[in-house]
């Protein structure tokens, strides 16, 4: 961690205190390098120990040191030596850079940490190598007063941020956050751009990721079971493979109904962050199974701390239902042929009463007046065939069990998104079950409802108007029983697939005004109300379309 603390102090604090880490293509690459150091762990020893008539001399591979008087621990790549005389040799990816020092600084003090580290344990250690793999060059580093000096210096202002907080600010228009691989965990330029006010500072350079290389693999094949071969994970039903997905590209797995997981394949997917979420048949979202808990406790903290506020509670609940509503009127505007006047404009003063609202109650009430008008018009913004026109039409919003086919994807839709923000709000390390709009209530992600509330018209409304209107689904897709309705396996599948369409959909992002597909938008949200809990930003930027 030095090495990052010494490239941007907030990086050491994101990967040390709050257990943050991200791969980049430098990890990725860094990792495939060290494959063959890490092969064999060791601690330090003289090879030939306790010979008298033999020169001990040392070559040990990933060798583990620690020291608690100097508050440091190391893993040393290679360690070279004779006798009690050592030089550590730290492995790095690329070239070696045309730099006076031999190489930068992260690089220098690390190395003389583990120099530092091996004298205390009783060596004799004045220099290291650093090894550049991509031009197979040694560089050799003397770990003279100076850098001792830096070395010790930086060590010890590490443990200080660690212990007292806060978190160290982001670099400013920093040719290093491009090359961070937490960019899009940190977030500088976003941070910046909020803080000091829009105009002020140059619109975000647009480092987040556009979209994500993984996606998640739904199954919903009844009686399948999904085991994993190497590095793929196969679904098997009566020992025929009927499908397959590679492990590097799942993000999540979503199994629908009787579908079975074997242990070996859930241990992989919890040591690789791959979360598995459970739904009924019919889509109902039963819960989660996911590794260890994210490390960052600080954010839970906050969460807790802002949960028993009751006056930062209203402050976010009255900007998640201003986003909610305005969404909804952007929909009505951009789908409805001719949009009531009326209707346009009663919106607007919920939106209006919303943020005026000062009680939650009080607010609850504007919500669900928002929401009867939003959905009074909505049967007027399907337009599905004619021949459908009995199928699709819809008189007013029910659940449980939905009673027409419009209900039936909306409420299948909301519980998709439920599950989606679920997801999200554990990988970025809170605690879904507790929101600040939503009360908490066994089992239900109310932190997850509590965000989700701007995307109910972006993403599950419009979703449900999509697959209407273009005819993607129409009414054999849905299997009726007395007073329910719901998808059949076939309708489900094609509405997964626009779903997630949806979700990879690129968007403008109204306050950074770059692109990026609506799965990252979650996650950039959800980053941005972790900022605002910690107090690094003022206000959550709700997120709503023009
Ligand atoms: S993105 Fe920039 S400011 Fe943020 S941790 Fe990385 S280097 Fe530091």
């Amino acid at each position: 961690m030095l090495n990052e603390f010494a490239y941007c102090p907030r990086l050491g604090y994101l990967e040390w205190v709050q257990g943050e880490f991200a791969d980049n293509d430098d990890t990725v690459e860094g990792r495939y390098h060290h494959r063959n150091v890490d092969r064999t762990q060791q601690r330090a020893r003289p090879r030939g120990e306790g010979n008298d008539n033999e020169v001990p001399k040392i070559h040990e591979r990933s060798v583990w040191l620690g020291a608690e008087s100097l508050g440091l621990s190391t893993k040393i790549d290679l360690l070279e030596g004779e006798g009690r005389r050592v030089t550590p040799v730290d492995y790095k990816r690329g070239k070696r850079p045309h730099v006076p020092q031999g190489a930068y600084e992260p690089e220098l003090v690390q190395l003389c940490a583990q120099g530092l580290l091996l004298r205390d344990h009783g060596y004799e250690c004045d220099e290291g190598v650093l090894f550049f793999v991509g031009s197979r060059e040694r560089v050799r580093v003397v770990f003279d007063d100076e850098l001792v000096a830096r070395t010790v210096q930086l060590a010890a202002g590490m443990r200080a941020v660690a212990a007292a907080g806060p978190i160290p600010p982001p670099l400013v228009d920093s040719p290093k956050c491009p090359r961070c691989s937490l960019v899009g965990i940190c977030l500088p330029d976003e941070l910046r751009y909020l803080t000091v006010g829009e105009g002020a500072a140059a619109p975000p350079r647009p480092l987040v990721p556009a979209r994500d290389d993984a996606l998640p693999l739904h199954v919903q094949h009844p009686g399948a079971r999904i085991r994993k071969d190497g590095e793929v994970l196969q679904i098997v039903d009566d020992d025929k493979v009927i499908g397959e997905a590679r492990l590097a590209e799942t993000s999540q797995v979503v199994l629908f109904g009787a579908v079975h997981v074997t242990t070996p394949v859930v241990q992989e997917l919890c040591q690789r962050g791959i979360p598995v979420c459970y739904l009924s048949s019919g889509g109902w979202f039963y819960g989660i199974t996911h590794g260890m808990s994210h490390k960052n406790v600080e954010l839970r903290r906050r969460q807790y701390a802002v949960a028993g506020d009751p006056a930062r509670c209203l402050a976010l609940a009255r900007r998640f239902v201003q986003a909610k509503i305005a969404n909804c009127r952007t929909l009505l505007r951009r789908n409805h042929p001719s949009p009531a006047e009326d209707l346009l404009s009663d919106l607007k003063g919920d939106i209006r009463r919303a943020g005026q609202a000062d009680r939650l109650d009080v607010l609850l009430g504007v919500e669900g007046t928002a929401a009867r008008r939003h959905f009074s018009a909505f049967a007027e913004m399907l337009h599905p065939d004619e021949s459908e026109a009995a199928t699709f039409d819809l008189e007013s919003r029910n659940r449980r069990p939905p009673r027409d086919p419009v209900n039936a994807l909306l409420s299948l839709a909301y519980a998709m998104l439920t599950r989606e923000w679920t997801v999200v709000l554990f990988s970025v390390g809170f605690d879904p079950y507790l929101g600040f709009y939503h009360q908490p209530r066994y089992g239900r992600p109310a932190l997850a409802l509590d965000l989700m509330e701007e995307y109910r018209p972006l993403i599950a409304d419009s979703l449900v108007l999509t697959v209407v209107n273009n005819g993607e689904l129409r009414s054999e897709h849905f299997a009726r029983a007395p007073g329910a309705v719901s998808l059949t396996a076939a309708g489900r599948r094609k509405f997964i697939e626009a779903y997630e369409r949806r979700m990879s959909q690129e968007v403008t992002h109204p306050v950074f005004g770059y692109r990026i597909s609506y799965r990252r938008v979650l996650e950039v949200q959800a980053r941005l109300l972790a900022r605002h809990l910690s107090d690094e930003i003022s206000e959550y930027p709700s997120f709503t379309t023009r």
